[in-house]
């Protein structure tokens, strides 16, 4: 019997850990006991390719005033790091539009406290900012990469750039980023072509890939029969690359990842749609406008613009902000709830 949105056969509903938020309690800790350490964070809505899945061809990206600067970006994180955000990774948009973002990341990786810094980019300009994006102190870097097929490239992403996306990959690895992660969403029509190849690519460069389920969360109307779930994935791979194991799994990361037999590496499934993993969700979201949302299919948000853009920043109310954001937190998105509503927001203004 299915009680709640969330609960699939044989899981448990998620018990409020607490009614009343402790006022001093410390770190990130939600109503449910969930302890939040991970932000992500988008620095712009701008990106240069239109993913069908993401976002709609034509767009109005929002002005860059009110985008928020690296000072005040850097202010956000050391106050989250002060309430235990140890994991911090930059997103976009397509992040490297965003110019002299090595500038970022070095005010990000001295911040103490904040030992995890990574990158989600669609590799189109990786090439000629991996150098300087390492030497600034990044070392994590996760390249979207759906198809290697030319024809699949330009339908999903309405842009040409597959070669540059290739390019960027292999530069990444020269000047030494590892891990190198690669996110692949798995829309059906085109993974069933594609996974294959894809996780052929990946062991024969030393790559994790990682494939993603489609969520309702960008422009288009999202169809549940678009989806290309994790069974099939995971079935086309032992048929068809090499026999898979799962491997043991952090529950607060989404992947579940499965090592090939013949010790070919690590592949992953981001099972948002059949296997949701919101139960140990440990992650928020800074929008590029200054917006905190406490999950990607939030309803509501927070602005702490005002607060950084203060002289000086009003660092106790976006730590106030942030506890209250996190409070606040539901049980997880209701993908598969007819109670489900989609965010305003698409994906291109939230981030990864
Ligand atoms: S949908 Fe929301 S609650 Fe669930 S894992 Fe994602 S961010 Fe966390």
């Amino acid at each position: 019997m299915i009680r709640h949105p969330l609960q699939l056969a044989g899981e448990t509903v998620l018990p409020r850990a607490a009614t009343r938020r402790p006022t001093e309690a410390p770190g990130l800790v939600d109503s449910f006991g969930r302890r939040h350490n991970n932000l992500r964070i988008s620095v712009t809505d701008r990106c240069n390719l239109r993913c069908t899945y993401c976002m709609p061809e034509e767009v109005t990206f929002r002005d860059k005033r009110e985008l928020l600067s690296f000072e005040e970006i850097a202010t956000f994180v050391e106050v989250a790091a002060s309430l235990g955000v140890n994991k911090v990774r930059l997103t976009g948009g397509e992040p490297l539009m965003r110019k002299e973002l090595h500038k970022l990341v070095r005010l990000l990786v001295a911040i103490a406290g904040i030992d995890d810094l990574g990158l989600t980019t669609n590799g189109l300009l990786l090439a000629d900012h991996a150098a300087e994006l390492f030497d600034a102190g990044l070392r994590r870097l996760n390249v979207s990469l759906d198809t290697l097929n030319p024809d699949r490239f330009r339908a999903l992403t309405r842009r040409e750039g597959l070669d540059r996306v290739l390019a960027g990959l292999a530069e990444a690895k020269r000047v030494g980023f590892a891990p190198i992660k690669v996110n692949a969403v798995a829309l059906r029509g085109f993974a069933e072509h594609d996974v294959v190849p894809l996780a052929q690519y990946c062991r024969a460069h030393g790559f994790e890939l990682r494939f993603i389920e489609y969520m309702p969360i960008g422009a288009d109307s999202w169809e549940r029969d678009k989806v290309f779930f994790a069974h099939e994935i995971l079935d086309l791979i032992n048929r068809e690359v090499a026999t898979v194991v799962p491997v043991p799994h952090d529950p607060s990361a989404p992947a579940q990842d499965y090592a090939y037999t013949d010790g070919g590496g690590i592949v992953g499934v981001i099972a948002s749609v059949s296997r949701p993993f919101c139960h140990h969700c440990n992650r928020l979201r800074l929008t590029a406008d200054g917006k905190l949302r406490n999950c990607l299919f939030a309803l509501e948000e927070t602005d702490v613009k005002a607060y950084l853009r203060a002289t000086p920043p009003q660092r106790s109310a976006i730590a106030t902000a942030l506890r209250e954001s996190v409070w606040a937190k539901w049980e997880g998105h209701e993908i598969n709830a007819a109670t489900f509503i989609k965010p305003q927001r698409t994906m291109h203004a939230i981030g990864g």
